[in-house]
């Protein structure tokens, strides 16, 4: 994944993606996903299966957790 504004890439596996995005194709995930810096409808998704040679030292962003946002939501009595 790509931001085209960064131009900077990332690494990650479907298996990963899937557990937040669900399965979509990369057009979609390209429009869900967000760069670091904020930046929204600017990746370019790219999808790859990394021969032997290639996985030798490419760097992938693993999964580590996914944190749920608790936000209140608030009413007057
Ligand atoms: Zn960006």
């Amino acid at each position: 994944m790509t931001c085209r504004y960064c131009k900077r890439s990332h690494n990650y596996r479907p298996d990963d993606l899937i557990q937040i995005f669900g399965d979509m194709d990369t057009d979609d995930l390209a429009r869900r996903m967000k760069c670091e810096q904020g930046h929204t409808g600017l990746m370019s998704v790219e999808s790859f299966s990394p021969t032997g040679k290639e996985a030798v030292g490419l760097r992938i962003r693993r999964l580590v957790a996914i944190k749920i946002q608790r936000i209140p939501i608030w009413r007057e009595d």
